[in-house]
Formats: structure tokens, C-alpha cells, sequence
């Protein structure tokens, strides 16, 4: 579904991505796992098209897709849950969720809000509030329930569990549970790793704008843990 080949990322003269090649296949939840800078943001940015790859290919669903926008790779099946509760402030929670699956119809817009709404019922309690009145989690929310209002077939999150709360991490694995169900192919990153491995089938682990492992959840959990990443 989506195989990233010696891929390069540089802001300035700093090199972020070096030669980063990972693959994740049809139905799979992979993790991205490591320290802060180690890369992670950067790669998950650049498969989404919000920068610039200097080098190296992306390929999704067998299309090399390095030159389209972030607007066309959305529109190509990918949902971006970006890292740190980025919501629109003064528009309201449903506006919020519903601009990820805009252009889509009334019709699939009603139904992801109301799938949308009986997993997080806090989004039809708020429904008509401005986003940015929510509380930090709350937001958090928001933002990951905007990326899967498309039913995206690729659903990219950046860290989607940072400094939330047990009840919304439990919240957003299931809900990441369910887009499994439905077949979505999901890439994470997890500076903390332990509530993401339960979710994920294979990882890899990055350092210093580097693939430095890959492995099983097993595997990954192993390392992780060595690293102390856990
Ligand atoms: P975090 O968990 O903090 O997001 P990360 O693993 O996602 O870390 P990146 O955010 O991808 O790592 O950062 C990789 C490297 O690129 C770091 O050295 C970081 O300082 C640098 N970097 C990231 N964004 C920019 C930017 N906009 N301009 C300059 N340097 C940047």
C-alpha cells in the first residue's frame, strides 16, 4: 500500500530523513517508534506532502505520488492525524471533523458523523462549540476524528496518544481498532510506545534521521525496551 524508498527530508542545512526506506503493506498498523528528532514527524509529514522530499521515492497503491500536494493525496484515500492537538480554533467541533471528509458528499459526511459520534459521543455533546474551547485531550479528539471522517484507506498519526489521559487512549485505541475492522491500513508514531504496540503488527525503529530496525511488534517491544523507549 505504501513502500518509501532513500527517502531524504532536509529543513536549511539540517538533514532530518536519511536514506529512510520502509514498507507498509495492504491492512497493516505499523509503528514508527523513537526519541524526539529521530525523524518521525518528518517522514509522516513527508508521505502527507506538507514538506518536501530532496530525494528518494514515495509510492502509494503502486502510484509514485513525490509530486502531487498534500490536497491530492488526501483526496487519493490518505487521512493525517498531525501531532499536538492541531485543530481550527474558532470552528466549530463538527466543521472541524467534517473538513477531513469534505468534496465527499452529504451522504458519507452523515455517515462517518454518525459513526464518528457513537464512538466519541463528547463530539455530538459539543458539536456546535468552537473547537478551540475544548479541553487539550478533547481537542486531541477532534483532530484524530477529522483524519478518519474520509474512511481513509492510509490513515497517517502522529502521535496521537501525547500527553493524553488513560480514558482517551483507550478511547482512541478503540477507535483505531475499528478502522482495522474496516480494513484501513494505518502508519503511527509513538515517542512512548506501550499502548501503540498493542495496536500495531510490525515496527520500525528511528534514530537520528535513520531506520535503525525493523521487526515484529515482538521485536520492536525487545528493542524498545533496551532503548528505553518504554
Ligand atoms: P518529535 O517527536 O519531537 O516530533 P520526530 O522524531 O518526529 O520528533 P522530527 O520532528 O521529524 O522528529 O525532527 C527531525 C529533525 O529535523 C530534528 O533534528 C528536528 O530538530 C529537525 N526539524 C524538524 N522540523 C524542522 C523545521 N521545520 N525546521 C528545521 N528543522 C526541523
Amino acid at each position: 500500500m505504501l513502500a518509501v524508498e532513500n527517502l531524504e527530508v532536509r529543513y536549511g542545512g539540517i538533514t532530518a530523513l536519511r536514506r529512510v526506506s520502509i514498507e507498509v503493506g495492504k491492512g497493516e498498523t505499523v509503528l514508527l517508534v523513537g526519541a524526539n528528532g529521530a525523524g518521525k514527524s518528518s517522514l509522516i509529514n513527508a508521505v502527507i506532502g506538507l514538506v518536501p522530499a530532496k530525494a528518494g521515492t514515495i509510492r502509494f497503491a503502486g502510484e509514485d505520488i513525490g509530486i502531487l500536494s498534500a490536497d491530492r493525496r488526501a483526496r487519493a484515500g490518505m487521512g493525517y492525524s498531525p501531532e499536538g492537538r492541531r485543530v481550527f480554533p474558532t470552528m466549530s467541533v463538527a466543521d472541524n471533523v467534517l473538513t477531513g471528509a469534505h468534496g465527499r458528499g452529504k451522504k458519507a459526511q452523515k455517515e462517518a458523523w454518525d459513526w464518528l459520534s457513537g464512538v466519541f459521543p463528547m463530539l455530538e455533546e459539543r458539536a456546535a462549540q468552537p473547537a478551540g474551547q475544548l479541553s487539550g485531550g478533547q481537542q486531541q479528539i477532534v483532530a484524530f476524528a477529522r483524519a478518519m471522517s474520509s474512511f481513509p484507506d492510509l490513515l497517517l498519526l502522529d502521535e496521537p496518544f501525547l500527553g493524553l489521559a488513560p480514558v482517551w487512549i483507550a478511547r482512541i485505541s478503540d477507535a483505531i481498532r475499528q478502522m482495522q475492522a474496516r480494513g484501513t491500513t494505518i502508519l503511527m508514531t509513538e515517542q512512548m510506545a506501550r499502548p501503540a504496540l498493542k495496536l500495531a503488527t510490525r515496527g520500525y525503529i528511528m534514530r537520528g534521521g535513520e531506520v535503525r530496525r525493523s521487526g515484529t511488534v515482538a521485536e520492536i517491544r525487545d528493542l524498545a525496551l533496551a532503548e528505553e523507549y518504554l
